[in-house]
């Protein structure tokens, strides 16, 4: 374990709604960075699971800065599309991260499974894998949950991503109809936060 008490720590990330939510998680006392500042574009991706992903930024983004770095790699997982978009999320966007785009995807994928999905329960849950790096090393990664099901239209402008088509279990909004502070007390990268505090 990295023993160095972090005060200084780079968020490894070009998302802006990620950017704010990990910021709002983050004890006070520590200084934050953004990759906005550096100038950096985001690494390829060309890992095989969330948490391969999450390494593969938190040690690119330390190693451009010479800071120690907090990435994430996030995504929707619909078990009824074998878990697609999976670690594909922010690509079923586009080249231009059109998030509208995504959203008519899942719609036209479930369409193309069954013409009657709307009249099932179809599973779905967003997972975060979070890690801390210093240049080339891992000091901590781990994975949050949160479980859920896709809406029969999209709902609500609040949020990024895919929030309007995700009702988490028990609850009857979307992340997109919910008040960031809500959806923030319960979301994935909360569950991988929980984990990853005792790290910071
Ligand atoms: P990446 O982690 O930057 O590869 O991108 C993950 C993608 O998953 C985002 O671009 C969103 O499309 C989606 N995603 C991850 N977390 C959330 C969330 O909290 N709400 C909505 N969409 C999310």
């Amino acid at each position: 374990m990295y023993k160095q008490k972090i005060n200084k720590l780079l968020i490894g990330t070009n998302n802006s709604g990620k950017l704010r939510e990990i910021k709002s998680l983050l004890p006070k006392n520590i200084k934050i960075y953004s990759t906005s500042k550096f100038n950096l574009k985001s690494p390829v991706e060309n890992g095989k699971t969330f948490k391969e992903n999450s390494l593969i930024k938190s040690k690119y983004f330390s190693k451009k800065t010479g800071l120690i770095c907090l990435a994430d790699d996030s995504g929707l997982e619909i078990d009824f599309l074998n878990k697609n978009p999976g670690i594909y999320s922010a690509r079923w966007g586009g080249r231009q991260g059109d998030f509208s785009k995504a959203i008519r995807k899942v719609y036209r994928e479930l369409n193309k499974k069954d013409k009657n999905w709307k009249n099932k329960k179809i599973k779905a849950r967003f997972i975060c894998a979070l890690s801390i790096s210093y240049l080339n090393q891992k000091i901590a990664c781990v994975l949050g949950k949160i479980e859920g099901h896709i809406s029969d239209k999209p709902k609500g402008k609040n949020g990024f991503g895919y929030d309007p088509i995700f009702i988490p279990l028990k609850k009857t909004k979307t992340f997109g109809q919910m008040r960031p502070s809500q959806k923030y007390k319960m979301d994935h990268r909360h569950q991988a936060f929980k984990k990853i505090r005792k790290f910071l």
